[in-house]
């Protein structure tokens, strides 16, 4: 016999007692994935076919092995774009947007080059050569998996002006050779007790030694010597490492620097400008 959509709303409530997230993005599941209207939903109490019930099935198998909602319909909605995303790639969040917004309100100039260093998905990178079609983007990466993810969303986005390159940061970068670097490079500490909640997402992006502050050294030591005189280096942090970074910044000759908050008012972007 057929089963109908509450007969799956009324299981997910039993094992999930009290968790709306859960029942939130079962919705959202019926609707992107099964195609199914707010009436067949809400009101019909819609009769699913076997296709249908099995990727039910198949979608309470993936929660009960707390898999985010991301990876399991492989989208990810990103600055207004939706972004393919599976476990090669960390799934964009919503402050890494309020560092493309900063970029994109800075009026880039034609011809001018942008390195996204670590683009991971190429949420930043692709974005920006998105909202800037005269620049000219580079997301690096040292996962090649990665890569071939963000070369999916550079083609599914149709993004001529954005490219991909293999770097162990900036390392295959010439000198002299852009204007903005920008990265949201991994900055967990592999101690921090949040990572026991994204134990589906790529290791090698979440988490640097020395307390998270790893790749923001290792970034501003080779950014000098990439940038074009006056460049910029802009870096989405963890919440309380404001301070290291922008010392970090300092140590390795950046100025006016400026810190930007978070939709929670968390220090989260901290900017340099090359003074020489
Ligand atoms: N730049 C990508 C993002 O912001 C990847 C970041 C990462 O892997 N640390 O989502």
């Amino acid at each position: 016999m057929s089963k109908n959509i509450n007969f799956f709303k009324n299981k997910i409530t039993e094992t999930w007692p009290g968790k709306k997230d859960i029942s939130t993005e079962f919705i959202f599941y019926l609707k992107e994935k099964l195609h199914l209207s707010d009436v067949s939903i809400y009101i019909d109490d819609y009769s699913l076919s076997k296709d249908e019930e099995n990727s039910i099935n198949q979608f309470i198998a993936l929660k009960k092995q707390e898999v985010p909602l991301d990876y399991i319909l492989e989208k990810s909605s990103f600055y207004g774009n939706n972004f393919f995303v599976d476990p090669r790639v960390l799934i964009p969040r919503p402050e890494t947007e309020i560092l493309v917004d900063f970029i994109n309100k800075l009026n880039l100039q034609s011809g001018e080059i942008v390195i996204d260093a670590g683009t991971g998905s190429g949420c930043i990178g692709i974005s920006l050569a998105i909202h800037n079609p005269h620049i000219k983007v580079y997301g690096l990466d040292f996962s090649k998996e990665s890569l071939e993810v963000a070369n999916k969303n550079k083609n599914n986005l149709k993004v001529e002006n954005f490219t991909t390159i293999y770097s162990d940061w900036l390392s295959n970068i010439e000198d002299a050779s852009c204007n903005l670097i920008v990265s949201n490079p991994p900055y967990i500490s592999s101690e921090d007790k949040h990572l026991r909640d994204l134990h589906h997402e790529p290791l090698m992006a979440l988490t640097a030694l020395d307390n998270g502050l790893a790749d923001f050294k290792t970034i501003s030591r080779q950014a000098p010597s990439k940038l074009l005189k006056g460049g910029m280096l802009a870096f989405e942090h963890g919440y309380k490492q404001e301070r290291e970074v922008s010392e970090i910044l300092k140590k390795n000759g950046f100025k006016n620097i400026e810190t930007l908050e978070d939709h929670q008012s968390h220090p989260r972007i901290t900017i340099g400008i090359l003074s020489n």
